[in-house]
C-alpha cells in the first residue's frame, strides 16, 4: 500500500485560512492588523528566498510585514541597536531573525536581546526554557510545525519508538522535547552517534533534520515507520531534495512527507501563528489555533 503523503501544504493552507478569518474579525473591531519583523543581515540567497517567502504569508493573511535587510558589514552593536527598535515598535508583535547571520555576528547574544514576548520563533533562551518545562510560551516554527502535521494525520506518539536525527537548537532539540512531551520515547542521534542504520531500523518514527542530502534510505527505514524530512536542499540540475531518499522509503513507510510541501510550508504557517498569537495577547483576543 503506497504511504500516505503528509501534505504540508494542504495543512498550511487551511491554517493560513482561519488566521486570515480571525485576522478579519480583530479588524472589525477595530484593532490594528498584526505586524511581524523579520531581520536579515548580509546577502544569503537562500534567506532572501525565506524572507521573500514570510513576506508573501504575512500578506496572505492581512498582517503587515516589517522587512529589516541590513548590509552584512553592519556591528554587533549596531544591529543590537536595531532589534532593540523593534522590540520597541508598538505595532510589531512578533520579530524573527533569519538565520544565519554572517559570521562576525554573534548570533546567540543577539537572539538574548530579542524581547521574549515577541520570540516569533522561540528561541530565545527564555522561551526554549518554557518549553523544556512544558510551560506555554511560542515554540520554535519547524518542529512546531512537524507536531501539527503529526496531530493532523493522527500519527499516534504516545509510547512510540521516535528518533530525532540532528540535534541543533533550531530544529532537533526542540523537536526531541516536543515528541517526549506527547509521550514518545525518544532518541536522538547526531554525527558522532555509531550505526545510524540501526538506531533508524529501530525506530517507528523518524524525524531527520540532519542537513545531509539523501542521507537515509531504504536500509535505514523498517516497514511502516512514519518518516518526517526536515532537510531542503537545492540540486545543482534544479530542483530541491531533502534528507531522505525519497523514491527509495516511500514504498516502505507508513506516512512520508515529500519534499518541497511537507515541512517548509508548515514552518512558515507556525511563524504566522506565533505572531498572531503573540497579537492575540496583546489585544486580550482568545487564542487562534488552540490546541496546536
Ligand atoms: P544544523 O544546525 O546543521 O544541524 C544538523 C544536525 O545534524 C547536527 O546536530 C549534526 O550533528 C547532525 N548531523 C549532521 N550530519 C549527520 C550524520 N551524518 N548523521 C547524524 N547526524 C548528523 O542544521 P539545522 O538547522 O538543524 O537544519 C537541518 C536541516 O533542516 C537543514 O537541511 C536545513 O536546511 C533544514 N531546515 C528546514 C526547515 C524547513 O522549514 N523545512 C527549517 C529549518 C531547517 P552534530 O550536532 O554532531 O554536528
Amino acid at each position: 500500500m503506497a504511504a500516505q503523503r503528509l501534505d504540508g501544504r494542504l495543512l498550511a493552507a487551511q491554517l493560513e485560512s482561519t488566521l486570515a478569518a480571525f485576522i478579519a474579525a480583530g479588524l472589525s473591531k477595530g484593532i490594528r492588523p498584526p505586524g511581524l519583523a523579520v531581520l536579515r543581515v548580509g546577502n544569503d540567497p537562500a534567506s532572501g528566498v525565506y524572507v521573500a517567502n514570510k513576506e508573501k504569508a504575512c500578506a496572505r493573511i492581512g498582517a503587515i510585514s516589517f522587512g529589516c535587510h541590513l548590509p552584512a558589514d553592519i556591528s554587533q552593536t549596531e544591529l543590537e541597536a536595531e532589534l532593540q527598535r523593534l522590540n520597541k515598535n508598538p505595532a510589531v508583535d512578533g520579530i524573527l531573525v533569519q538565520l544565519p547571520v554572517p559570521a562576525s555576528i554573534n548570533d546567540r547574544a543577539l537572539l538574548q536581546v530579542l524581547d521574549p514576548a515577541k520570540d516569533a520563533d522561540g528561541l530565545h533562551s527564555l522561551n526554549l526554557g518554557r518549553l523544556l518545562r512544558g510551560e506555554p510560551g511560542p515554540r520554535s516554527c519547524t518542529p512546531a510545525g512537524v507536531m501539527a502535521l503529526l496531530k493532523e494525520a493522527q500519527i499516534p506518539l504516545e509510547g512510540v519508538r521516535a528518533l530525532v536525527v540532528g540535534r541543533s537548537i533550531l530544529v532537533g532539540q526542540p523537536m526531541a522535547l516536543m515528541l517526549q512531551q506527547a509521550n514518545a520515547t525518544v532518541t536522538v542521534a547526531h554525527s558522532r552517534s555509531l550505526d545510524l542504520e540501526g538506531l533508524c531500523r529501530n525506530a517507528e518514527l523518524v524525524v531527520v533534520a540532519a542537513g545531509r542530502p539523501e542521507l537515509i534510505g531504504a536500509a535505514h527505514i523498517s516497514p511502516g515507520a512514519v518518516v518526517v524530512d526536515v532537510g531542503i536542499h537545492r540540486r545543482k540540475q534544479g530542483g530541491l531534495v531533502g534528507d531522505v531518499k525519497f523514491e527509495e522509503v516511500e514504498p516502505l513507510a507508513k506516512a512520508i512527507t515529500p519534499v518541497p510541501g511537507g515541512v517548509g510550508p508548515m514552518t512558515v504557517t507556525m511563524l504566522l501563528l506565533n505572531t498572531v498569537r503573540m497579537w492575540a495577547q496583546q489585544h486580550d483576543l482568545s487564542e487562534p489555533c488552540a490546541g496546536l
